[in-house]
């Protein structure tokens, strides 16, 4: 493609499951721009090891996918949003295998995987631990063969246009480093997570929470931000990326081992290693706490498995640890929890639709409630083909709604860089702090300090110019957000763990934190 067009009919922002999928239904009503800040392949979609559910298997049903996830989510799910999700979800499973996604099978039978808290096997894997990059892959190229589509990589979106209370474009800075606007009928967010918001995270680079952060500026309204869940096992090598350690691991039967190499899981929950995801992140901590390490970590131990089937397993899994050095069918892991998921963002309906006109989101960008609290294993990649698809159908209505606002190149600038060191260490302080203060275990005093660092920080993200220096503004956006989200919430659910409010708080917090501008309410 040569060049941005100054107008077109849709803009999508994010080429994961969720923007491509969208992109696809919207096809047929006009033309179609896919942004990518990156290559396609960055994104949290590629990554997803563990699987994709859905009752499809002779043995499940919908109704207890339902249940599983509605237990998941500690009271708190859109039950409606959770009913659209299952039952629509094989549907849509039936169709991406239509158009070329090859999951394991057995002869030509599906196999289907079990995981901690699903009731029956429903998992769907790919070429065993590679499920998100298969997905991404054929998603990729049926979006390809579509005409109207056009899927442009290395433009950064920074931020929506609006007229009154409408969304009518969006601006970017381009590969070249030019700032430029995108006039069209309306925009879908498909922009992913906020890992990035954390020292310790599972998410690639590009996880900055961009799409929340320019949702909320424009004034829209975004919802659940408290909850952020944190994976128990990532790996834990100084200089090596944390890389995620499927929850699947332990499902065929791996321990957890403090450095003592004692295992403990068994002091904390009855499922042992099998417990609840936030569960196990916890006992995590105390382990590490309690060790007094200066640099704590604990082990995740699979020398006791046959070394043959584990490498048939995870074979993803395997070739990255022994890039470490670490042969897992022989050597002890060295793991920290790490932030993994961001169960809030931008509040939309059922159709994906934001509370500003012509404005959308979808997959981990946005906030549909049906999380809840805590995400049950494997459902964000269903999430984001199920309301990825909604949104699609939805913004078709929106065509010419309003006359796009014409766009094209504002002025030349050197926004692709240079790298500022000043920046990196801005960044730095935001993900030590949210690591430390707004994290898995969260005090009072620790979210006060870290709502009141965030806010003396504000002038030093206040003009940014560099790509990297936009995202510091969005993580420090996102930050506040979660830090002030968080500390309203005063009581402990899902992954929401405050010391000073240990128990669940049903009469006052059986609801939906949602902020819009300076105003936040439970609803
Ligand atoms: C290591 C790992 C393992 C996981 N395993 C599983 C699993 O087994 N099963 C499961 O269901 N879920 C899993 N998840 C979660 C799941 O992968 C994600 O929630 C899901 O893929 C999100 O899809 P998405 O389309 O919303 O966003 P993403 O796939 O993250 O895509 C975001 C897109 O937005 C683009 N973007 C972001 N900001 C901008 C900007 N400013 N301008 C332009 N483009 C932008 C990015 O370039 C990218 O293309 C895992 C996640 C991780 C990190």
């Amino acid at each position: 493609m040569k060049g941005l067009p100054a107008e077109t009919d849709f803009v999508v922002i994010g080429a994961g499951v969720a923007g491509l999928r969208a992109a696809i239904e919207l096809a047929e009503a006009g033309r179609v721009l896919v942004l990518a800040k990156k290559e396609v392949t960055n994104s949290n979609t590629q990554y997803a090891q563990g699987g994709i559910a859905a009752a499809l298997s002779d043995e499940d049903e919908v109704s207890l996918h339902l249940q599983d996830t509605l237990n998941a989510g500690d009271g708190l799910c859109n039950s409606e949003a959770v009913k659209v999700l299952v039952e629509e979800g094989p549907g849509r499973i039936e169709e991406l295998i239509a158009w070329g996604t090859h999951f394991d099978r057995n002869g030509t039978k599906l196999v289907f995987g079990r995981e901690g808290a699903h009731s029956r096997s429903r998992i769907l894997h790919a070429q065993g631990d590679s499920t998100g990059r298969e997905i991404l892959r054929a998603l990729y190229a049926k979006a390809q063969s579509l005409k109207t589509i056009s899927v442009v990589e290395f433009e950064f979106s920074t931020s929506l246009i609006t007229e009154g209370e409408r969304v009518t474009g969006i601006s970017l800075i381009s590969e070249k480093g030019i700032g430029e606007e995108v006039g069209c009928s309306a925009v879908l967010l498909a922009t992913g997570g906020m890992g990035q918001l954390y020292r310790n995270t599972t998410n690639p680079d590009v996880a900055t929470g961009d799409g929340v952060a320019m949702a909320f500026r424009a004034g829209a309204e975004v919802s659940d931000m408290e909850f952020i869940q944190f994976h128990p096992t990532a790996l834990y090598l100084k200089k090596a990326p944390r890389f995620l350690l499927s929850e699947a691991l332990r499902g065929e039967g791996a321990y957890l081992r403090n450095i003592e190499l004692n295992r403990f899981m068994a002091k904390y929950h009855p499922l042992g290693e099998l417990a609840p995801r936030d569960v196990v992140a916890r006992a995590i901590v105390h382990e590490m706490e309690v060790s007094r390490a200066k640099d704590p970590f604990v082990y995740l131990d699979l020398t006791h498995l046959d070394a043959a089937k584990v490498q048939k397993r995870f074979p993803r899994i395997y070739a990255t640890c022994m890039q470490h050095n670490i042969d897992i069918t022989e050597d002890l892991i060295p793991i920290r929890p790490a932030a993994h998921y961001a169960m809030g963002g931008v509040r939309t309906d059922l159709h994906g639709k934001a509370s500003l006109a012509g404005l959308y989101a979808a997959g981990e960008a946005a906030a549909t409630g049906v999380h809840g609290a805590n995400r049950l294993a494997s459902n964000s990649l269903l999430e984001g083909l199920v309301y990825g698809a909604r949104a699609g159908n939805a913004m078709r209505s929106e065509l010419r709604q309003a006359r796009p606002r014409a766009g094209g190149p504002k002025k030349a600038a050197s926004q692709n860089g240079p790298v500022d060191a000043g920046i990196e260490e801005l960044i730095g302080q935001i993900q030590d702090l949210m690591w430390n203060d707004v994290g898995i275990v969260r005090t009072w005093a620790g979210m006060q300090k870290s709502i009141q660092t965030l806010q003396e920080l504000t002038p030093r993200v206040a003009h940014p110019h560099t790509r990297r220096a936009h995202e510091a503004a969005n993580l420090h956006c996102a930050g506040l957000l979660v830090a002030r989200s968080a500390l309203a919430r005063q009581e402990s659910r899902g992954a929401h763990y405050r010391t000073d409010y240990p128990d669940h708080d049903d009469k006052k917090f059986l609801r939906h934190s949602v902020v819009k501008s300076e105003s936040m309410r439970f609803v």
